[in-house]
């Protein structure tokens, strides 16, 4: 067999990954990638979940964490806080955690071996004799440089590439030489490189390459605020100084950096959307949105809490099989529900004979999740819509209604007017948020918002309540007429309305505002 020369020579070394599915001891070194938790391996993941200790690196967002199991403890290094060397400090806790039988995870941002402090962390680890394997996570150059559609190399531009700590502490027993690394031609990629970009910058152009050399900076890569912006070697110190990027950052230095026309032409690229429904509840607006390249920004104005009162939903559920119709009118309600039914040990065979409609698409889905089937979806999706269908099918009916504890009247009254008995539940109380957190306000502020989507009475009046005037400079899409009424008696008409109340409805609705737009100020020659 052949065996290549340089894999026999490494081979009498003790392999970095030592065999694991028996080995419970080990401490797995895992890269987390830039932040976004799609960015991180399947091994890594496959880690993050079967640990029960995690030791994380502050930068590590949430969503990262939440990967892991919810019964693991959580361990936050600081970066420098720690006496002595935080590094093999931190490896002395892996050791105390691993001898204590836990299985310990250290969950390190991008790749643990590049400026991970990987050596110092492991030596301890090593003198114990405890194994040590490391799982590669997608470094900070490698997403930036994806984010910002810039090749590292390229046939034309770039035949190498150097990674660069733009911050080097005064002990370091080997300062970056900068002249050395100014001679060198390719791409250049400075990690924690804020603090001092003015410095470094000019060192490299003071060596002599060029002030014009073009410059990518990538803040927050991966994250809900990520910022990708170029400059020059020569203006960057002005422009970190201007723009103030939040870090952590990456900037990328070379011909591979120049800007480019942006090659996205999708119908919502380089707009940033703002979602204000409840959370869990915007999974289709956020796909919609990204998909046509436009940029979501999921920030609730609402959230959805049990009712105040379970003693009327309890006694309907407990009256189901007596109701002609039972009639929900959101996919909260139809949560609501399905979930008291199974809190009380009962499932679908308590509805008997009654039969099921639901407003929208996507509250008809729900109940099919709920594991019950929608007998009436109307093709309007609106109370009256459903008024409209319901109708025809009646003769002295009972209908339950279950909706939130705020809205409308519409229904029971056309209903009973009709004469109809009419029971309406609230299953669900729409609370509004009262303020945004400091990461929220943060992540509103880092650029511009182009439009704000509303999809509810109650959403108008949250929004209102927690952006007030804010609201003037975006621009507003309603899911429905109703949703439109509420916002013009708030002061806030919408620039646009959704002709089919789904999440398709007020995407296609944004698009064709901006298509009337295009013409308006088309030429005649383009019209024609
Ligand atoms: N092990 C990490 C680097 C740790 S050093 C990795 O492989 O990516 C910390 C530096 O990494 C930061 O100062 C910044 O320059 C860079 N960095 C890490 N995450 C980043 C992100 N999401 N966006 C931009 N830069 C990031």
């Amino acid at each position: 067999m052949f065996v290549p020369k340089q894999v026999m020579a490494i081979s009498h070394r003790t392999p970095a990954t030592v065999d694991v599915l028996s080995d419970e001891s080990r401490v797995s070194f895992v890269g987390a990638g830039p932040g976004h938790p799609e960015l991180i391996t399947l091994r890594g993941l496959e880690r993050l979940r079967s640990a029960d200790t995690i030791v994380h690196d502050a930068l590590v967002p949430a969503a990262i964490l939440d990967l892991a199991s919810s019964r693991a403890i959580r361990i936050p290094v600081p970066r420098d806080a720690t006496a002595g060397d935080p590094g093999e400090a931190t490896g002395r806790l892996l050791v105390k955690l691993a001898s204590a039988g836990r299985r310990v995870v250290r969950l390190k941002g991008g790749d643990p071996g590049v400026f991970g402090r990987l050596t110092e962390e492991t030596a301890p680890l090593r003198a114990a004799g405890i194994p040590v394997e490391i799982v590669p996570g997608v470094t900070a150059a490698l997403a930036a440089a994806a984010a910002a559609d810039v090749p590292l190399t390229s046939r034309a531009a770039a035949s190498n590439l150097t990674i660069v700590t733009g911050h080097e502490a005064d002990d370091k027993v080997s300062p970056v030489d900068l002249k050395a690394l100014a001679a060198v031609p390719g791409t250049l990629v400075v990690y924690m490189g804020v603090a001092r970009a003015g410095r470094w910058a000019a060192a490299l152009v003071a060596a002599g390459r060029s002030s014009t050399t073009p410059v990518t900076i990538v803040s927050r890569c991966s994250w809900p605020d990520q910022q990708i912006a170029t400059a020059t070697l020569g203006t960057l110190a002005q422009a970190f100084a201007k723009h103030q990027w939040p870090s952590p950052a990456v900037v990328i230095v070379g011909d591979v950096a120049a800007p480019r026309p942006s090659a996205d032409t999708r119908a919502l690229a380089g707009q940033r959307i703002l979602l204000t429904r409840p959370a869990g509840q915007a999974d289709e607006l956020v796909a919609a949105v990204a998909t046509l390249g436009g940029e979501p920004l999921h920030l609730p104005v609402v959230r959805i809490a049990p009712p105040g009162d379970w003693a009327a939903l309890d006694d309907a559920i407990g009256a189901a099989a007596t109701f002609d119709w039972i009639v929900f009118a959101s996919v909260n309600g139809v949560r609501s529900f399905s979930a008291r039914l199974r809190a009380k040990g009962r499932d679908a065979r308590l509805l008997g004979t009654a039969r099921l409609a639901a407003i929208g698409a996507a509250t008809a889905a729900a109940l099919g999740e709920a594991g019950l089937a929608c007998d009436l979806v109307p093709a309007k999706a609106s109370s009256e819509g459903m008024v409209a269908a319901l109708l025809p099918t009646l003769r002295a009916g009972r209908v339950l209604l279950i909706r939130a504890d705020r809205g409308r009247d519409v229904m029971r009254l056309e209903l009973e007017q009709a004469g109809h008995e009419v029971i309406e539940v609230a299953a669900y109380a729409t609370l509004p948020v009262a303020t945004l957190d400091g990461d929220d306000e943060a992540r509103l502020d880092a650029a511009p918002i182009d439009w704000v989507t509303i999809t509810s009475g109650a959403i108008a009046e949250g929004a209102v309540r927690l952006f007030g005037e804010r609201m003037r400079e975006w621009r507003i899409a309603s899911l429905s007429p109703v949703t439109s009424g509420v916002l013009t008696a708030l002061g806030f008409p919408p620039d646009c309305e959704a002709v089919d109340s789904s999440a398709a409805g007020l995407v296609e609705a944004i698009l064709r505002w901006q298509k009337a737009r295009r013409t308006d100020h088309a030429t005649p020659a383009e019209l024609a």
